[in-house]
């Protein structure tokens, strides 16, 4: 396969555009906790961690642990 130039550029836009404060997985894991303390204490988690947020729009695996977190943690209060 040869690249075009507009390819190749639309490519470069691509990276520059991700955001270089992006967080991952084991990022979120840390701060997790945090964030749905935030969320049980009716908190706005996503405003005041919107990192951890973001990444838990994008992620699967992150969501379902805040989820489970989520509940268990209500379970408890
Ligand atoms: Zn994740």
């Amino acid at each position: 396969m040869k690249l075009e130039p507009a390819a190749l550029k639309q490519m470069v836009r691509v990276v520059l555009s991700t955001r270089p404060d992006e967080i991952g997985c084991d990022e979120c894991m840390d701060q997790l906790e945090r964030f749905v303390e935030l969320t049980l204490a009716g908190k706005n988690a996503a405003e005041a961690m919107p990192l951890v947020h973001d990444h838990l729009e994008r992620c699967r695996d992150c969501r379902e642990e805040f989820e489970a977190l989520l509940k268990v943690l209500r379970a408890l209060a």
